[in-house]
């Protein structure tokens, strides 16, 4: 798997991690998303994105199971929701996420999303949470431009990521947040990098995909960590598609790849509002 050391967070990454989003919604498939998980740590994805959220805490159980006993080395995301997200709430939802997580140490610390509690508060919360050693590293998600600058104003040099939606039928954010992003060294971490399924498969990312002896899937996240300062963590609980996903990251796309599918998923004009779903 190939890594990346970017910004502000001191260790490598894998390019492309595992999202948890609709895991844990029912028992029937829980011990399958449990094997899923692991199989993806040996495939070397050892980055794991979950949340406060996802089926009410219990895809956080699941990612529990999956690391326990071999905790070390996997680097763990969640995330507290926004009406969660003041100063004392803060602290005790990711109290109650390391319980379900089985852990004592989460390793990056998300802001869903901006809601009611001024981001000063979320701030400070994670500042004590990360000096009572809960959290290593803090960041947002969901942050359009403006309060990507606040939290920085806040707390300059501190905010590791931004998680954002962005795949190749949603480029917005190179227009504006992927160039303010990079020379800070806040990390871009892409959500739905598959557009959830719903990503549409032209003739150009068909033949690219050809050209690779690949899938359009495995071309549609080699592309999305094409460029230093963003990693990916797309879903899956299939093992084909786990392997697939992992060898991805060493799918390198030439300018004439990448030139077919700027014809066929155009980048922005210009700045254009975060898109979130
Ligand atoms: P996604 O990763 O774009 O797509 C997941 C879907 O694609 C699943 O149906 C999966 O099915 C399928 N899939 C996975 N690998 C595939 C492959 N190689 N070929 C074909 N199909 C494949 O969507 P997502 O789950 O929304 O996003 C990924 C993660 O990002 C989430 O799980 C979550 O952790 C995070 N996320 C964060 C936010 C946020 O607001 N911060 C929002 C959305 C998502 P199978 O499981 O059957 O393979």
């Amino acid at each position: 798997m190939r890594t990346t050391t970017f910004g502000r967070i001191l260790e490598a990454l894998p390019l492309i991690g595992q999202g948890t989003w609709e895991m844990g919604e029912s028992r029937r498939s829980r011990a399958q998303e449990v094997r899923a998980l692991q199989l993806g740590l040996e495939l070397g994805m050892n980055l794991i994105d979950t949340a406060e959220m996802y089926a009410s805490g219990d895809a956080e159980e699941v990612v529990g199971e999956a690391i326990a006993g071999r905790r070390d080395g996997v680097f763990l995301v969640s995330k507290v929701l926004p009406q969660n997200a003041s100063r004392k709430g803060t602290v005790k939802a990711c109290e109650r996420s390391l319980k379900r997580l089985g852990v004592e140490t989460i390793d990056l610390y998300l802001l869903h999303w901006p809601g009611e509690h001024p981001l000063a508060d979320t701030i400070a919360a994670f500042r004590e949470l990360r000096d009572s050693g809960k959290i290593r590293y803090w960041g947002v998600s969901n942050l359009r431009m403006d309060d990507l600058a606040e939290c920085e104003r806040i707390a300059p040099g501190e905010n590791a990521t931004n998680q954002v939606l962005y795949n190749l039928q949603r480029r917005g954010i190179e227009a504006d947040m992927v160039p303010w992003c990079h020379p800070r060294g806040v990390l871009i971490m892409a959500y739905s990098p598959l557009d959830q399924g719903r990503l549409r498969k032209p003739k150009q990312l068909k033949a690219v995909a050809a050209r690779h002896n690949a899938t359009p899937e495995q071309v549609a996240l080699a592309w999305s960590v094409r460029n230093e300062g963003v990693v990916t963590i797309p879903k899956s609980s299939n093992e084909t598609r786990l392997r697939q996903n992992a060898a991805a990251a060493e799918l390198l796309l030439t300018p004439q790849d990448l030139a077919e599918l700027d014809e066929a998923f155009p980048p922005p004009r210009g700045p254009v509002e975060l898109e979130t779903a």
